[in-house]
């Protein structure tokens, strides 16, 4: 089986589009497993969701998505960040409120449990190195009982790694991960899809392949022009359409 991995969509529909073109691509996919933040920021947050739910897959819960249906408050959030929120609440058709509502905080699957921000505090927790001490890291390594964890939140593709010493590392993530002769476990984030922080603005996903036991991790060109035509449309926060060009 395999499975694509995408995290932070965003409401950025043309984004989501280019990613699972790009996964057909490749050979198709039996499920997505989706890290959370499926809205807030972009301009198409019921397409998205609408999107999402043609294909078969799993999701976690995220900030943005408690956000738009209050059930986070908005008090915590940048003021642009909260702008696009209070405008997603109005975007938002019954069914997909009831779709972000049943939203668990945490799934396992097989080898991997996945969150949208940290095992230790699935919602908000950054996982990003120079914000976290060992201690943290540590901890969170300790919040999980898989061997591997998939998180999204911090928009930014790296992997952090527990040997069998319980020594910690963290690297930008490779374009290959071979899990069968991983002795170390590992909490994965793969880039966020629709408004990636890395300084490179292409979308970012993985797939892993459970036969071959690998996860491959991609970058797709997208017409991010389109989008930011879109929030320009429904005047959304100009940082927020200005920070896609440049990918942070
Ligand atoms: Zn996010």
């Amino acid at each position: 089986m395999r499975y694509a991995i995408i995290a932070d969509v965003h409401s950025n529909l043309v984004a989501f589009q280019a990613v699972l073109q790009d996964i057909e691509s490749k050979g198709g996919i039996d499920e997505i497993w989706c890290l959370g933040d499926v809205v807030g920021y972009g301009p198409e947050p019921h397409a998205c969701i609408e999107l999402l739910c043609q294909y078969k897959h799993i999701c976690v819960a995220g900030n943005h998505d408690w956000a738009a249906i209050s059930k986070l408050d908005i008090s915590d959030f940048n003021p642009y960040a909260a702008q696009a929120i209070l405008w997603t609440r109005q975007q938002l058709a019954a069914g997909d409120m009831n779709y972000l509502q049943g939203l668990p905080q945490r799934i396992k699957r097989g080898d991997f449990t996945l969150v949208h921000g940290s095992p230790r505090h699935p919602i908000w927790e950054y996982l990003e190195p120079g914000w976290l001490s060992t201690k943290d890291v540590e901890d969170n390594f300790n919040q999980f009982d898989t061997k591997f964890c998939l998180v999204g939140h911090s928009h930014k593709p790296i992997v952090f790694q527990q040997d069998s010493l319980k020594h910690y590392s963290v690297t930008k993530i490779p374009s290959e991960i071979r899990l069968s002769f991983e002795s170390e476990r590992l909490i994965i984030n793969p880039g966020g899809v629709g408004q990636p922080r890395d300084g490179d603005p292409r979308a970012s996903y993985a797939i892993y392949d459970g036969e071959a036991q690998m996860v491959y991790y991609y970058r797709v060109n997208y017409d991010i022009s389109a989008t930011q035509q879109k929030m320009m449309e429904y005047n959304l926060p100009s940082p927020l359409t200005e920070r896609l060009s440049y990918g942070y």
